[in-house]
């Protein structure tokens, strides 16, 4: 209940009022209502050995016009409702917030803990934009004031943007890009990912994002990207990988990527993965590892989603061709959300099910995104020994960063 005298309210209060502390008084309320008293010293270094449970989210006030809860099926799992909107969670796990609706009481912890960096979904600094893309009020959507604080503060911000063709492209994009860039090195970079619509996504306000569009949107923002580079000495505006590869085009190099700010936002995995995939073939050359060594043995299969897969296929042909193995890239369909979406990430049991007559050899791969983080369990519901059930061959869930160590090992 408190540390040294101060109320604990979760995980982030203990860890804030513990640091450096080396002498401490908790007081803790037992189940059966009994209060003690404990007095405790530890060394610096030492974990008390405490467990927490989970921080259960703040929800928003927003009613987004594309809002991913809106595009679930009735049946899919109760969390994919959670419309979470809390700064807590966007500190620790790097979830987005909006700020509309964050309290003087969230704003005072943020800066008094030095809750940073806070990951921000702005859109549109364009008001009327914003606002319409979040069903609120040009009032509350203003957070220019809430984000002068936080940079005041020395609080580090990574903005993000869900391009809504027709809404928040072109000029509007231009002038999001070119007024966050003002509040840089504060505001570190600016994440850009296209609208998601599924079946269930389809109001008539919201433009599917085609190809040609996300040729455009490249165009426009390459030339943005090249002055920002000179100005800022960083991209600072980073296309979604889908963009890309919607476009048809390949993803841009290292360099481009800097640190890679954004890749828990699916911005530059592509690259990062190639790269990995790359140095490996390097590496079992200069091994000069040979078809007796990896080839023949590793046969399987790798499940993702149509969106990765061509570019999957392309590494995965390579590696059959130079070292003998015969690894199979299988594209899966999203039939559950339907729709455009092609992420690996969102694909269900039914859908690696549905995939299951195009597979062949000894094993078969599917991303470990499409598991929740915490539990073996998929999307629409399905654990994932029952979809193991379901196969002949051992089924293993990687993930995206060491698919290629487990396919040139033996996965587990
Ligand atoms: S802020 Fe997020 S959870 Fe809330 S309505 Fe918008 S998209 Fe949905």
């Amino acid at each position: 209940m408190r540390v040294n005298g101060r109320v604990v309210r979760d995980y982030l209060d203990f860890r804030f009022q513990t640091a450096g502390e080396t002498e401490l008084v908790i007081d803790v309320r037992k189940t059966g209502g009994e209060d003690w008293e404990l007095n405790i010293e530890r060394d610096e270094s030492e974990d008390l050995g405490l467990g927490f449970e989970q921080i259960v989210p703040r929800q928003c006030a927003n009613e987004c016009l594309f809002c991913f809860c809106k595009g679930n099926p009735e049946t899919a799992r109760p969390s994919l409702f959670v419309r979470d909107e809390d700064v807590r969670l966007s500190f620790l796990y790097g979830n987005y917030t909006t700020l509309t609706s964050i309290t003087e009481d969230e704003m005072r912890r943020v800066l008094e803990q030095r809750l940073s960096p806070q990951y921000v979904s702005v859109h549109a600094t364009d008001l009327d934009v914003r606002s319409y893309l979040l069903g609120i009020d040009k009032d509350r959507a203003d957070i220019s004031g809430k984000m002068r604080q936080m940079l005041d503060a020395g609080i580090e911000i990574h903005a993000q943007v869900v391009l809504c063709p027709t809404i928040n492209d072109g000029e509007i994009l231009r002038q999001t890009i070119s007024d966050l860039a003002g509040l840089h090195p504060g505001v570190s970079s600016v994440a850009i990912v296209p609208l998601g619509l599924t079946r269930y996504l389809n109001d008539s306000r919201l433009t599917p994002v085609t190809p040609e569009f996300c040729r455009e949107t490249i165009k426009h923002v390459s030339a943005m990207q090249k002055d920002l580079r000179a100005q800022l000495g960083t991209t600072f505006a980073f296309l979604g990988d889908e963009i890309y590869l919607k476009a048809g085009r390949g993803v841009p190099s290292r360099e481009h990527y800097g640190d890679y700010p954004q890749i828990e936002d699916g911005i530059g995995m592509v690259r990062s993965f190639t790269n990995q995939f790359q140095s490996l073939m390097r590496r079992m050359d200069r091994a000069n590892a040979s078809e007796a060594k990896t080839g023949r043995s590793v046969c399987g299969t790798i499940m993702t989603g149509t969106l990765f897969a061509p570019v999957l296929k392309q590494l995965i042909d390579r590696l059959n061709q130079r070292f003998g193995t015969q690894l199979k890239v299988v594209a899966v369909r999203n039939e559950y959300f339907g729709g455009d979406v092609s992420v690996a990430g969102l694909l269900t049991g039914g859908d690696f099910l549905a995939a299951r007559g195009e597979i062949s050899g000894d094993f078969v791969i599917i991303p470990r995104v499409a598991l929740k983080s915490d539990e073996a369990v998929m999307l629409d519901g399905m654990r994932f020994e029952a979809l193991r059930e379901e196969f002949d061959v051992p089924l293993h869930a990687c993930d995206f960063q060491d698919l290629v160590s487990t396919i040139t090992g033996s996965p587990n």
